[in-house]
Order: structure tokens, then C-alpha cells, then sequence
């Protein structure tokens, strides 16, 4: 005999994302049950030196949400963002004072964010169960999970945040277009000789692009990625040496490089959703699109997805419902599709030699210096705030 609980919405996957969907349809009235094989406590969450750059409608929902003041504490402002070409002269500066905002976003360690959610999470009824889910079948009006304890789960709508390999995807046949950058990502912390005064730096290198990002009084955030046998001959290197190379990749501009942390490393793929639903289920987060971290929009987009289907939930009787799910399908797709291209642009852009393109490269930095409408254009993209403004529109 198993047990059974019925719940409004059942979300697969505990990640970042897993963990803002079961907050945002709890605060839209719903009932919820999350389920999370590796660490549904943060003290036992495997460490992560990622930093997540949250633009300025994350913020807006995680403010909503009321978890962004427990997390504020440890966000570092990003006044400006300057994107540069490794051996060429122009660059572009994007200025938090243009955009008429505090800062452009908030370089926030991943661990903080998914701290304040778990937190969060912990003073509601959420269902919490720490298994995998091995099975799922549609039945009349709900769906069925099996999970591997031998439980099982029944639900209007199961939300499947369960990241770039996503079971239930596959177990869906939802088809994704899918791509191997064959590159991989070595994320770690530096101290700056110079320090950041509050900028960010994306700095296009030969071998793929190089970001470093302000994290605290005089330390960095950097993301560096490189082919991936340049990335784990980096990765093998003395503190020292590491530092020297980080040095050559990315020029004097904020002096020496010291002490770096651990170093971590993702191999990057895109992995994008055809669809974003099926009968009684739904994608978000890594799950629907899994990016190239180059415009830092992975969870930022996430996210959207969260409030998305959490603003369709609290306006539909039965929140698993063809009609509920065609809407997700319908207010997701500009949005997803737009950042997904531009992500994908910039990094074929950058990381092709042909002549040709390198000289595409030097006006695309040339135009977005001059060309006032586009620069704009790009900066509200990057914030996320086109999107949010439908996404309340929606939800009002
Ligand atoms: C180097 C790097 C830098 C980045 N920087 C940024 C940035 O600056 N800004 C930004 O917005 N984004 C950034 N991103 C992207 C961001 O990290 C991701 O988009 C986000 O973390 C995805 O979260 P997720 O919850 O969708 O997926 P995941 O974190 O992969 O979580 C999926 C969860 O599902 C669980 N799971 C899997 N299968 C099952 C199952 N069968 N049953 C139950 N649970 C299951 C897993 O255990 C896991 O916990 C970056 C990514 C990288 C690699």
C-alpha cells in the first residue's frame, strides 16, 4: 500500500527555480507539495560559488514574493556594465543612472537566494518530500506521481522544475532543440587590486567570453569560459598561475588579481523546450530553456516563469486545465523566445575568427555605442522589465 496526498500543484525539483514556484503558487492560493531528491535543507545544499546577476524584475518578484529583504544583505549593486572585445579599442558602458535605476541588477550569491526561498518556504504548508519522482500518469482530472520511496503524489498541475535533463520533459516527449556550446564555465572569486567600483565586465576573449563581476569591498566575481580542455588546464593550475592567466585573459583594467577561491565548472549547453506544456503539466525554469550563462538570464527568466504560471493559477479554477496551460503557453512564449535568440547571438557572435564577422563584432560594439534607441533597447531587455510589465498586466 503506498500513501497518497492530493494537493492543488505538485513542483518537481527543488533548485532555485523548483523552490520560487512552490512559494509564488502558495501565495497564489494554492495548495503545494515539493519534491526534492538532494537537499531540501539549505545546511545540507552542496556548496555553489555561483553568483546570479538578478535584473530589475527579479527583484520586483522577489520582493513580491517577500523574500528579497532577507537576500538584499548580500546582493552587490551593479552601477554599470561595461562589454568589451579582448584586442580592440570600443567598448560599451551600460549606466544604472541612465536607466534611471538604483543599480542594473544585483550580483547575489546563489546560495543567499536559494537560502531566503527555503526559508520562506519553511513558514508556509508546503508538502516537502525529499525523493525522486520515478513516475507519472494522467487520471481523469489530476495527475499521479510515484515517488522513489513509494509514496505517490495526486495533482491538478505538476510543475516540472526539475532542470536541464528534465525527466518529466522527456517522459512528456516534448522535443527541444539542443546545442553543445563545447565550452565550459569555471566560476570562482578573486580580490581586485583596484577594486570594482560597482562594474560589471564582459570581456570577449578569442576563446569565449570572460565576466567579472563585483561581489564584495574589493572582490570579484569571475565567469570564465573557455573550450573545454583550456577550462580544465585553468582549473589545474597553482593560485598564482590561475591569477597570471586570469591576468593575460582579461588585461590591468582593475589591477592585480589574489586569492582566489575555489574554483567550479559547468560544461554549457543550450537546451531549448519546443513546448512548455502537456496534459496536466507544465515547464519552467532549466527545464523549458537552459542558457548560456554570457547574459546572466537563466534564472531571471525562470523566474518570470514562476510569477507567470502563479498569476494564470490564482485566476483559474483548476490551474491544470487546457485553458490555464494554452495561457502559460501563450504569455511565455515572447519572452523565452526573445532571451533565448539573444543569448544564443551574442555567444555565436563572439565566438567566431571569420573576418567577416569580427568586423560585424567591431560595429555591433561601434552601433551600440552611437545608436541611442537600440542601446536602450537592449538595456530593458536585460532587466526584464518589458516582460514584467505584461506579466502584471496579466495578473491585475
Ligand atoms: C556558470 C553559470 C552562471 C550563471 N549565472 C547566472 C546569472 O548571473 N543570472 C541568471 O539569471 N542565471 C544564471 N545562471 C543560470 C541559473 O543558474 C539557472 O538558470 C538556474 O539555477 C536553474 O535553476 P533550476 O531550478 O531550473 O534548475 P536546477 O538548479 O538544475 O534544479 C533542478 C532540481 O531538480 C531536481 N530533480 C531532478 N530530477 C528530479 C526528479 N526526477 N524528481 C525530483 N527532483 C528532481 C534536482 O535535484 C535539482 O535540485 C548561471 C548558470 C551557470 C552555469
Amino acid at each position: 500500500m503506498t500513501t497518497s496526498d492530493v494537493v492543488d500543484v505538485v513542483v518537481v525539483g527543488g533548485g532555485l527555480v523548483g523552490a520560487s514556484a512552490a512559494l509564488s503558487q502558495l501565495r497564489a492560493g494554492r495548495s503545494v507539495a515539493l519534491v526534492e531528491p538532494e537537499a531540501p535543507t539549505l545546511a545540507e545544499a552542496a556548496w555553489d560559488e555561483r553568483c546570479i546577476g538578478l535584473n530589475a524584475a527579479s527583484i520586483e518578484i522577489l520582493r513580491e514574493l517577500g523574500v528579497w529583504q532577507g537576500i538584499a544583505a548580500e546582493a552587490q549593486p551593479i552601477r554599470s556594465t561595461v562589454i568589451c572585445e579582448a584586442g580592440r579599442a570600443g567598448s560599451v558602458r551600460f549606466t544604472a543612472e541612465e536607466a534611471g535605476l538604483e543599480a542594473l541588477g544585483y550580483n547575489t550569491p546563489l546560495r543567499a537566494i536559494h537560502s531566503g526561498l527555503l526559508v520562506a518556504l519553511e513558514g508556509t504548508d508546503c508538502a516537502m518530500r525529499r525523493a525522486t519522482v520515478v513516475q507519472h500518469r494522467i487520471e481523469d482530472s489530476h495527475a499521479r506521481l510515484m515517488l522513489d520511496n513509494g509514496q505517490s503524489l495526486q495533482a491538478r498541475l505538476v510543475m516540472a522544475c526539475d532542470g536541464t535533463h528534465s525527466a518529466l520533459r522527456q517522459a512528456c516527449a516534448i522535443p527541444v532543440e539542443a546545442h553543445d556550446y563545447g565550452q565550459t564555465a569555471l566560476v570562482t572569486t578573486v580580490d581586485v587590486e583596484r577594486g570594482h567600483h560597482g562594474c560589471a565586465w564582459e570581456r570577449f576573449t578569442p576563446l569565449g567570453p570572460l565576466a567579472v563581476l563585483p561581489r564584495g569591498e574589493t572582490r570579484c566575481t569571475v565567469v570564465w569560459t573557455q573550450p573545454h580542455a583550456a577550462t580544465e588546464a585553468v582549473a589545474a593550475l597553482g593560485d598564482d598561475a590561475f591569477c597570471a592567466a586570469l591576468q593575460r585573459a582579461f588585461g590591468r583594467r582593475l589591477g592585480g588579481f589574489s586569492n582566489p577561491g575555489r574554483r567550479m565548472r559547468w560544461p554549457l549547453r543550450r537546451v531549448y523546450a519546443r513546448d512548455v506544456t502537456a496534459a496536466r503539466l507544465l515547464l519552467a525554469g532549466n527545464a523549458a530553456q537552459t542558457l548560456h550563462p554570457v547574459a546572466a538570464q537563466g534564472f531571471n527568466l525562470g523566474l518570470r516563469d514562476c510569477a507567470t504560471a502563479a498569476a494564470v493559477a490564482a485566476r483559474s479554477e483548476d490551474p491544470g486545465s487546457t485553458e490555464a496551460l494554452r495561457r502559460y503557453a501563450l504569455l511565455r512564449a515572447d519572452d523565452r523566445a526573445a532571451v533565448a535568440r539573444f543569448t544564443d547571438q551574442l555567444v555565436r557572435l563572439f565566438s567566431n575568427q571569420l573576418p567577416v564577422l569580427s568586423g560585424l563584432r567591431h560595429l555591433g560594439l561601434g552601433g551600440l555605442a552611437v545608436t541611442p534607441a537600440f542601446h536602450r533597447s537592449i538595456m530593458r531587455q536585460n532587466l526584464g522589465l518589458q516582460a514584467l510589465a505584461r506579466l502584471q498586466a496579466e495578473a491585475a
